[in-house]
């Protein structure tokens, strides 16, 4: 993760970030760079990156990083499925079309 700025110098930067980085909150896409500012102290010109879903001050991670804990939430969400069935009693496995047909009465 890198810091949560979001004013950068250079727009080769800003652009950079935009492509190889999501939003640390939603990691949702970041656009590519709309801001430019002026500072009144410095006369720095600056141009700024921020994330289409929530705006700025939510500070970027890699899109790489993003992916893993993608990954990771949807093994999760598989292994807490499976549990949720086996504490609730349901079964989970998949059964031949033949015998569901049967079950369900759906051969009429
Ligand atoms: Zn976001």
């Amino acid at each position: 993760m890198i810091p949560k700025e979001e004013k950068l110098e250079n727009y080769c930067d800003a652009r950079i970030i935009a492509r190889d980085y999501v939003c640390a909150k939603c990691f949702g896409r970041l656009n590519t760079p709309i801001l430019k500012e002026i500072s009144p102290n410095t006369g720095k010109e600056y141009v700024g990156v921020q994330c289409i879903n929530c705006g700025p001050g939510t500070g970027f991670v890699t899109a790489t990083y993003a992916e893993h804990k993608k990954d990771e939430s949807r093994r999760e969400l598989s292994e807490a499925r499976r549990n949720l069935a086996t504490i609730m009693g349901i079964e989970t496995k998949a059964i031949p079309i033949e015998d569901a047909k049967k079950i369900f009465n759906f051969n009429k």
